[in-house]
């Protein structure tokens, strides 16, 4: 079950972004529940959700609104959980919040209203799309992200129109992926007679309404993103687990996880930079995205991936279990796991 959060303030505005997820998500088979973002206290579990949306909004994500403090736990639980996340516009701008902090949100430099053309790079996200022209509606922008962000889509005027949070299934776009050729120019004639600026800000690069169609290939790669996430150290972990661990709801956790690999080797699995889904119930575990071992368990990582000759992204789970089996013997295995307290027990 997905579920959105509508952070929109106009009645109007508010189901016609309906009325587009209804459009983007109708035939993927998949439920979802659209919440206005003033009434999150009425959602009474996170858990039952699978995945995240949050819509865009009049608001600024540098002000403070009522809502924040009901957004910012959503997201964090959907963090730790390891649970795909979209943000869109606003949405994109307050994960950045979350995730930054609000210095990294300022009024736009070049605000944009229109159709613009934005370049994309080969991302899991934008699957099937070539040349993509999206519905632009901001005044307001993110900038100055760290390494934490892979930043994935740009045109002339906005630097950050996407980006990827540490290879999770954790994405913003300032463009708007949902709306249609006809919500945005019901959006343009509103901004025609209220913004005395409208033209400073109006973009079109729209050549063709038929371009647009394959924007709702985002939907459906988004829905899809919601694989196992694994470290790359925990690779070697899962291989010689002998149900020990930290505490007991780590344990539960990791059984779970390994479980459902060795029923479905041959699932699709995420290979991240930083905390996955072994790490969520872990004592170690800092704020869902940071171990307090960092320094070590970073080493390990990257050991692991240098001898797989792998970077983070989707695999199949089998092809790095073969993988893993070619290059593990005694020196590589000792190279890797020498400094982890576990060591012993696997050895
Ligand atoms: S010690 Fe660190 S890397 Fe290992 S499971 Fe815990 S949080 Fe994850």
């Amino acid at each position: 079950m997905i579920l959105i959060i509508n952070c929109l303030l106009e009645e109007k505005s508010i189901l016609k972004f309906n009325e587009a997820l209804k459009y983007n998500l109708g035939d993927l088979h998949i439920d979802y529940e659209i919440i206005r973002a003033v009434s999150m206290d009425e959602i009474s579990d996170l858990n039952k959700y699978t995945h995240l949306i949050i819509s865009g909004s009049a608001a600024s994500a540098k002000e403070d609104r009522p809502w924040n403090y009901n957004l910012e736990n959503a997201i964090i639980h959907f963090i730790n959980n390891k649970k795909p996340i979209l943000g869109i516009c606003y949405g994109h701008q307050f994960l950045v919040r979350v995730l930054a902090g609000v210095e990294h949100v300022r009024v736009a430099e070049r605000g944009e209203i229109g159709f613009a053309r934005i370049d994309i790079d080969d991302n899991e996200l934008f699957e099937g799309i070539e040349n993509p022209v999206f519905c632009v509606s901001h005044y307001e922008e993110v900038f100055d992200l760290n390494d934490d962000f892979n930043i994935i889509a740009r045109n002339k005027n906005c630097s950050v129109h996407g980006f990827q949070y540490n290879n999770l299934p954790i994405w913003g776009t300032q463009f708007h992926p949902e709306y249609r050729v006809e919500d945005m120019m019901e959006s343009i004639k509103k901004k025609q007679k209220e913004d005395p600026d409208f033209k400073k800000y109006y973009i079109n690069e729209l050549k063709d309404e038929r371009e647009m169609l394959q924007n709702k290939l985002i939907f459906k790669n988004f829905v899809n993103s919601n694989n196992i996430c694994l470290r790359p150290h925990h690779l070697m972990c899962i291989q010689s687990y002998v149900g020990k661990g930290y505490s007991e709801k780590f344990i539960e956790n990791m059984d779970t996880v390994v479980e459902n690999l060795k029923e479905n080797p041959n699932q699709i699995i995420r290979i991240v930079k930083g905390n996955d889904h072994i790490c969520n119930y872990c004592p170690h575990n800092l704020h869902g995205v940071k171990c307090e071992s960092d320094d070590k368990v970073n080493i390990m990582d990257k050991k692991v991936l240098e001898y797989l000759n792998i970077a983070p992204g989707k695999y199949s789970y089998s092809e790095l279990l073969n993988r893993l089996k070619e290059i593990r013997n005694e020196e590589v295995f000792k190279n890797i796991c020498r400094d982890c307290e576990w060591y012993t027990l696997c050895y």
